[in-house]
């Protein structure tokens, strides 16, 4: 049963990196290093290895998230710069720890700012920060599946 789900997964997501690279592959658009079976931020510039493109700059390039946040409520108005600030400390914090994890676009109009991802956990930290700062409503709308998430954190008042 496992194995069936397993297999499943793959096929619905194109970007799973639960294939192997050898070690030592780079990415050759953000420098990322594959190794010990996870992609890490080199200490320094390495391309020794065969190159080819993260999932995190696959996802970007096709504009494909894993993951958005969508804020609304007449609070967002009031306190824009305040969210924001957040959201993006919050990306550079996960940023910084794993290269996978990236934003993949801003969008903003009147009444609501988005912001999609590469990275489904990477939503759920934003929301969560959102929420834990200020309250609100949170709502996560997850597709286990494709494993991908939309969360929606709204406040008024
Ligand atoms: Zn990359």
């Amino acid at each position: 049963m496992r194995l069936d789900r397993n297999i499943k997964e793959k096929v619905h997501d194109p970007y799973d990196d639960g294939r192997k690279y050898s070690e030592g592959t780079y990415c050759p658009q953000c420098l990322a290093l594959y190794q010990g079976g996870r992609w890490k931020w080199p200490k320094q510039k390495d391309t020794s290895g065969e190159p080819f493109l993260c999932s995190a700059c696959r996802r970007i390039r096709d504009r494909f998230p894993a993951g958005e946040v969508h804020v609304s409520g007449s609070y967002l108005n009031r306190h824009k710069d305040e969210i924001m600030n957040l959201i993006q400390n919050v990306v550079k914090e996960v940023e910084i720890r794993s290269p996978m994890k990236r934003v993949i676009d801003f969008t903003q109009d009147k009444q609501k700012l988005s912001v999609s991802l590469t990275d489904n956990h990477l939503a759920r930290h934003i929301g969560d920060a959102l929420y834990k700062a200020y309250n609100g409503e949170l709502e996560v709308k997850y597709s286990e599946e494709e494993k991908f998430v939309r969360l929606y954190w709204r406040r008024d008042a």
